[in-house]
């Protein structure tokens, strides 16, 4: 994972939440860069997967 504007990659997790909006489970992280101070997030998708799917 890079920082979107300097692109390094000394990043920090600040902070971590779990959002459920009913049917779909998000973990959302939130990072800031080392370098350049820029603060964003992440979000990463839960989903369940069929094995006859892949
Ligand atoms: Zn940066």
């Amino acid at each position: 994972m890079k920082c979107p504007k300097c692109g390094s990659e000394k990043l920090k997790v600040t902070h971590t939440r779990k959002q459920d909006d009913g049917e779909e489970t998000y973990i959302v992280r939130y990072r800031r860069c080392v370098e350049c101070g820029s603060a964003f997030k992440t979000r990463e998708q839960y989903s369940f997967a069929q094995p006859d799917e892949w």
